[in-house]
Parts: structure tokens; sequence; C-alpha cells
């Protein structure tokens, strides 16, 4: 439960505080304001489902990053599509190399803003953990196939990851993280989904917000994700720079490196463009944010829950830079026939697990297969198809193709 919604400016975290280890090394970043009265802080986190004592060196949320960083389903990102298959090309982003750029852009941030960095880091390196293989098709195929049991939501589903499907504990399932990790994990939610999460659910009933850390490691995964899909884009070819140049927040850019350069080599001015992209809409949110909680001063991680909007942001213009190249990506890249056609596969290959294993579990490993039939026992079919639903979601790109291969076709060619 919150303990005093009272302000305190803490600095380190709690009982766990760098101040107890205390030599010179440990002092703060020049570049990284203290942490502020409205950050999370070991003082006043809600703390974790199942009691644990204070870990001697380790903030909470320390714990939660390195929690995050040893599971299971981290490493498994690795293997994961983000709009390419891992396949083709070794140089495209996936699950993984995204998160990491998440996490590295939600540090940033919020060393600025005087928020934790730490929680910050814990949750944009989890934010993706619920992925299934093949991108967002996996996750519609997925979500298809799961339609008469509830339906599939990778978001959700990253939150059951570290809640109950990571076995790594004797004391608990899961991880044991924090509220505040999972508050933003937990990025959205259909209110139908809402009232079966208890307090985890309750913001979305009330139409509040979650921390700040939550807030900014949900912008810092647009802010990866818009950047490095034109970069990767590009790569593919999928993308043109002149098709680009429609993009004002690309145009601005590719004109500044173009005046210091006239006809600099390709793939430096695709990297000059996208770090100074990156760069103008991180410090605009840095600036924006300040601004906002400069006018808003919080008191404290309550103050900012209770509020209807968040206060983490960027301007009205970079806001609207972004959605144009997002739709600008929407159309050019997401929806174009190469990126289709894996799609079109990946559908396949998901519903096929999907109703092989539904119609014989015994398919599956042992452990799930043990799993469905003593879920479908005592909880039903909806139950049991949520297990075939946990183990499709789990695997990786490559896993989920040689599944296919050995059950159902071993001509699959991918
Ligand atoms: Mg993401």
């Amino acid at each position: 439960m919150p303990k005093s919604g009272r302000s305190r400016p803490v600095r380190g975290a709690g009982r766990t505080s760098s101040r107890l280890i205390g030599p010179a090394w440990d002092a703060p970043s020049p570049f990284a304001a203290p942490l502020a009265p409205y950050a999370a802080s070991d003082a006043t986190s809600r703390g974790r489902r199942y009691a644990e004592p204070a870990h001697p060196y380790r903030s909470a949320f320390q714990r939660d990053r390195d929690r995050v960083l040893h599971s299971g389903a981290f490493r498994r990102l690795v293997y994961k599509t983000q709009v390419f298959v891992n396949h083709e090309g070794d140089l495209y982003r996936t699950r993984l190399t995204h998160s990491l750029e998440v996490a590295q852009i939600g540090r940033t941030v919020a060393g600025r803003l005087g928020l934790n960095q730490d929680l910050v880091e814990a949750i944009c390196l989890a934010h993706d953990l619920g992925h299934t293989p093949f991108g967002h098709s996996g996750q519609d195929a997925l979500n298809h196939c799961m339609r008469p049991w509830g339906g599939f939501e990778h978001n959700l589903q990253s939150l059951r990851v570290v809640e109950e499907l990571e076995e790594r504990y004797l004391a608990f399932p899961g991880l044991n993280l924090t509220f505040e990790t999972r508050e933003g994990i937990l990025k959205h939610c259909a209110p139908g989904n809402a009232a079966g999460l208890g307090e985890l659910g309750e913001r979305f009933i009330a139409r509040r917000q979650p921390g700040l850390e939550a807030q900014l490691a949900n912008l810092a995964d647009e802010i990866a994700y818009n950047n490095h899909d034109v970069d990767d884009g590009l790569r593919a070819g999928l993308l043109t720079v002149e098709e680009l140049a429609a993009v004002g927040l690309f145009r601005r850019h590719h004109a500044g490196v173009r005046r210091l350069r006239a006809r600099p080599g390709r793939r430096v001015l695709i990297h000059e463009i996208v770090r100074r992209m990156i760069n103008e809409v991180v410090t605009d949110l840095v600036a924006t944010s300040l601004h906002n909680l400069a006018a808003a001063a919080p008191g404290s991680i309550e103050d900012v829950r209770v509020r209807a909007r968040p206060l983490v942001g960027f301007s009205t213009r970079i806001a609207a830079e972004h959605r144009e190249l997002k739709a600008f990506l929407r159309h050019g890249l997401y929806r174009h026939e190469r990126v289709l056609a894996m799609n079109r596969q990946a559908r396949h290959v998901i519903g096929a697990l999907f109703g092989l294993f539904m119609d014989d579990a015994r398919a599956m490993p042992a452990a799930q297969a043990a799993r469905a039939a003593r879920q479908a026992r005592r909880y039903g079919a909806a139950a049991r198809a949520r297990v075939v639903a946990d183990y499709i979601a789990g695997m990786t790109d490559r896993y989920a193709v040689a599944a296919y291969r050995r059950l159902v076709d071993p001509r699959l060619d991918w």
C-alpha cells in the first residue's frame, strides 16, 4: 500500500541508498539532476506482491531491472522480429536491440528530469517481453485464434510473463517486480480487462495516469521505433531518402546535413539524419516535460497519479511531426508488400501451430502438455487455450518456424 503522500526529496533510493556504500566514485553524473520529489523511490514504492527484505546494496528498482535482464523471456527477444524477420539480415533491429535502445533513451531523459533511471530502465527492458514471434502480425494471428477465449494482447502478456510465467524463485511465481515497474509495463488496457487486474487496473477505470517513469518509458518506446524503423526501412530498400523527404522532421535534418556536406556517403547521411532526429525529439521531450513539471509542481508520485493528463510529453510541434512520421511509416513500411507477405506467412504459421496444439496438447513439450491438462481440469477450455497461447507467444521466430517444419510441413520455405 502507498505509504504517505507527503512529498520529500529523496536522494538515492531509500534505505539502500548509495550513501551506504558511500565512496566518491558513485557520485551522480554531472548531467543528471538529483532525484526529484515526484520521482519513484524505494521510500514511496507500493512494494512487491510478495514481501521481500531489502537488498543491502541494490535499490528495489535496480533489482527489478536485474531480474528482467536475467529472465528467459528477455533472452528470447534476440530472436523475435521487430519489423523485419530476424533472418532477413543481421543488422535489423530485433526486439532485444529495440528494447536496449528504448532503455538508453529512457535513462537519458530520466536523468535530466530527476526521475528514477533504474525504474525507467526496468520498464523499458520489460515492455516487450510479451511479444509473440513475427512482430505485430504474430500478435494479430494469436489474438484471432484466442478470440473465443478472451483474446491475446502483447501488453497484457508482458505482465503475465513477469507475474506468472517466469519460473525462477522458490517463494513466488514470476519475478515479483515492484508495483511501479508493473504499472509501467501495463501501458494500455481495455476497461473490460482492467477490472480483473486489481490495483494495476484501477487507473484505467478511473482514467488516471501512471508515475512519470512509466509515462517516459512509453514515449521512449515511440521515439526508438519511429527512428530505427526509418533506418531499417532505408537499409532494406523499402523506403527511399527521396520519399522520406515528404516528412517534415526528416526533411529538416536532411537539409541540415546536406548544408554541411553536399555529397555525403549514403550510410553516413542516413545515420546523421536519424541521430539528429532522435536528438531533436529527445531534447524537445526534456524541455517540454520540465516545463510541464514546473507548472504543475507535483509534490510526489501520488500527485502525478491522480492527474487526468500525462506530464511527460512533446511540444505541439514535435508531437505533430512525430505523428506525421508515424503515418508515413504505417503506409510506406508496415504496409509494404514485402512486409505484408511476411505477415501472411506469420499468420499461417501461428494459426497452424495453435490449431495443432488445441487438437492435441501432447504435441507441445511435456511440461506445457501437463500444464494444459491441469488447467483444463481445474478451470476449463479457456484456461487450456491460454496455456497454448502462452507457449506460442514465448516462441522465438526461428523456434516457431522449426516447430512448424517438424509438426506441420517440413517444406516451409522461410
Ligand atoms: Mg516496443
